[in-house]
């Protein structure tokens, strides 16, 4: 059942499937994400994934992160509702982990501690995931871990993350078809960052992404991308139309950005702050 499609994502494709706020809805209506990352030094990740996930429509937003972060998150983004759990390094993910659509890794860091917590929620998790950054260098540390990512669950790897997680290839074009095979493998998604990201489903089904520019070529454009899937998982979008619609959407922001402010000087920050213009031509 392996499938060799490849399409490029369309405007019309975004357009028609974005969900449309109904008049009569309340915030349990679009969903509740928790983004889960951040170390000391390193709280300005999941502060940017928190604040992506407020912009692309979540009904609540929680972010679980060090203690240390406490005052970032609750003044960096004061809409989202602030869970500790550790000093300077997430210790446990505890929580009720259940009730919420979860995007990790930004500024986790890779602690045995983070690590041993990671684990744990891997075991014990059936939904997908968004797993990105530290969440996948920890995986790359411990290769068995891809077996108890739950089905269905999206891997945002830039080209090193990708590596180390599967090993080297001598082309972008390998590292796609590598990943094609590890995603049918394990039953993900695999969301294949860069110019063109590529997303690879579960079924071997190929997208690729015409939005972004090289002004997103800086860090915190990941974080930012972590954030928006997340949120698109939690309002329940399909894994699938999360990662493409994701990946369209942050392009698209980027794309604003630059013009606005050129590929230079834009920042992580003004892809969230341009998502407000994407949503305004799409809907
Ligand atoms: P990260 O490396 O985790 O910060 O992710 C970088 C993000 O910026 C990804 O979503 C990439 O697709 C995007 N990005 C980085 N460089 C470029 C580029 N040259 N053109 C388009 N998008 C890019
Ligand atoms: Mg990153």
């Amino acid at each position: 059942n392996e499938a060799t499609d490849n399409f490029i994502i369309s405007n019309n494709y975004i357009k028609n499937n974005i969900r449309k706020r109904q008049k009569f809805e309340h915030k349990g209506d679009f969903g509740k994400a928790l983004l889960i990352g951040g170390s000391y030094g390193q709280v300005g990740s999941i502060a940017l994934s928190t604040n992506a996930a407020l912009r692309v429509g979540t009904g609540i937003v929680h972010t679980l992160a060090p203690e240390c972060g406490y005052q970032i998150l609750q003044t960096l983004a004061p809409e989202a509702i602030f869970h500790g759990a550790g000093q300077k390094i997430v210790e446990t993910i505890e929580l009720l982990v259940n009730d919420y659509t979860l995007g990790i890794g930004p500024g986790l860091g890779s602690d045995n501690i983070t690590k041993g917590a990671f684990e744990q929620l891997l075991k014990n998790e059936n939904k997908p995931l968004v797993l990105d950054a530290d969440a996948l260098n920890i995986i790359a540390t411990d290769k068995k871990l891809l077996k108890s990512i739950p089905e269905n669950s999206i891997l945002t790897p830039h080209p090193k993350e990708f590596e180390r997680i599967f090993g080297k290839t001598n082309s972008s074009l390998e590292q796609c078809e590598l990943a094609r095979k590890k995603a049918i493998e394990f039953k993900i998604h695999i969301v294949l960052k860069g110019h063109y990201t590529t997303i690879l489903t579960p079924l071997g089904i190929c997208y690729y992404n015409p939005t972004g520019n090289a002004g997103m070529a800086k860090g915190g454009s990941g974080d930012v991308l972590t954030g928006i899937i997340t949120g698109l998982l939690a309002q329940s979008y399909s894994p699938t139309d999360a990662a493409i619609i994701g990946c369209y959407l942050h392009g698209k922001a980027g794309d604003i950005a630059a013009l606005k402010k050129s590929q230079e000087a834009m920042t992580a920050q003004d892809i969230i702050n341009y998502l407000s213009e994407v949503f305004v031509t799409l809907n």
